[in-house]
């Protein structure tokens, strides 16, 4: 069965064809600037060259026809008919707290993502204009959303409830969601697998450290807490978003720097950060790079987000009444020694020691916890089109 995973934003489009059949990627790639000037699609088929297509791309419906011609393309294509693809399996944000599974695409699933979009207003619509475009070019194949809210829902009323008046839940849904979800369930699966130990005896805090950055505390097999809110903007640091603030700051802006609720946002979402409190780039690499050479703000700005991930995890072993596996996952997670070992280093109160040697790796699943710490620590690369995928092939076996 090949299935094909798709992950809609709003000018951009990520695809991979997954063969289940061992879960080989058959093609992957990327349409971007979707609708703007110096559009292209970059398409990587498994054992032949990347192409790239330079070309006005105006909507999404085009991005993706633009994919399906080059999976069936004679010449870099992967497949030799649209027919061989036996589902689409999309991405969404939000799925607020209806959805707790993966779902086969419905109208009234349709309808409820349209209706989760004021709590996701920039990423719902793009996948639903994602989603629709796709279900015009491929009417007669069965489709399936993921969430990545989803396997947040287990969470305890006592860790997503905000201490707002009431009627703010009852009436907007104001609550924490959180995200990453995919990625969370994929890596402490994963982890679980690695020990060879039962999934729902673990107590497991699993580290996405990306561009965007969480923490989940999964005991059990459930997710019981996590650092993103009701938006991806609370938590930890990211390359551009503040993560977790004094939310008096926003009046405060508003009111003293005379700015709009526009310009706040922009700050918060765009100039805060590894860019906003280093000045200099939103890469964590750059800042290793210019802390190296000395750069004060560049080390103050990784202090504080190691700083922030270490209050994490203390509190997530508070709450799960201790740890058993800490797994690091995403760009930062999977590939930086160096940010694993600041975020680890005096932590073995907890139990938490890792083995330097064995940490310097990157992008590999690999234990890098010493032989005498308590809790494993492990890197594990993320792998969230393969869990989608994998839920796909699940739901549309079942029909
Ligand atoms: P992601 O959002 O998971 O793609 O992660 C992107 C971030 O991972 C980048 O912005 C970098 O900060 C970080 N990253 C990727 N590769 C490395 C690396 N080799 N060393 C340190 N950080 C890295």
């Amino acid at each position: 069965m090949k299935i094909l995973v798709v992950n809609c934003g709003s000018s951009s489009l990520k695809y991979q064809l997954i063969d289940m059949d061992g879960e080989i990627v058959l093609a992957k790639g990327l349409v971007e600037r979707i609708g703007i000037k110096g559009s292209k699609l970059t398409h990587r088929p498994a054992g032949k060259e990347k192409v790239e297509i330079d070309e006005f791309i105006p909507d999404h419906k085009t991005g993706i026809k633009m994919v399906l011609d080059a999976l069936v393309d004679k010449k870099h294509g992967v497949i030799n008919s649209m027919s061989e693809i036996s589902a689409v399996g999309h991405r969404v944000l939000h799925g607020g707290d209806k959805y707790t599974k993966s779902v086969l695409i419905t109208p009234d699933v349709l309808n409820a993502v349209k209706v989760c979009a004021a709590l996701a207003p920039l990423h719902n619509p793009a996948s639903l204009i994602g989603i629709n475009a796709c279900r015009a070019l491929m009417p007669n194949i069965p489709m399936t959303i993921v969430f990545d809210t989803a396997f947040h829902q287990t969470m305890p009323d006592y860790a997503y409830m905000y201490a707002l008046p009431y009627e703010l839940y009852e009436k907007y849904n104001i609550r924490r969601y959180g995200f990453h979800g995919t990625s969370h369930r994929y890596v402490s699966n994963e982890a679980a697998k690695m020990l060879n130990r039962p999934y729902d005896k673990l107590k497991i805090i699993t580290c996405h450290l990306g561009n965007g950055s969480s923490v989940a505390a999964v005991s059990n097999g459930k997710c019981v807490d996590t650092s993103m809110g009701l938006t991806p903007l609370e938590g930890l640091v990211m390359g551009t978003r503040c993560g977790d603030i004094d939310p008096a700051i926003i009046p405060y802006l508003v009111t003293n720097l005379g700015i709009s609720v526009e310009e706040v946002n922009k700050i918060i979402y765009k100039k805060s950060g590894f860019l906003g409190l280093s000045g200099i780039s939103s890469d964590s690499r750059d800042l290793e790079a210019a802390a190296e050479k000395g750069n004060k703000r560049a080390l103050l700005t990784l202090n504080v987000f190691y700083y922030g991930v270490k209050k994490y995890i203390g509190a997530y072993a508070a709450a799960m009444n201790g740890v058993d596996v800490l797994v690091f996952t995403a760009g930062i997670g999977e590939n930086s020694s160096h940010a694993r070992e600041c975020i680890c280093e005096r932590m073995d109160y907890l139990g938490i020691k890792i083995d330097k040697e064995k940490n310097k790796i990157k992008g590999k699943a690999v234990d890098i916890s010493s032989a005498d710490s308590k809790v494993k620590v492990l890197v594990i690369p993320t792998n969230e089109e393969l869990l989608i995928a994998r839920d796909t092939k699940k739901i549309v076996e079942n029909l």
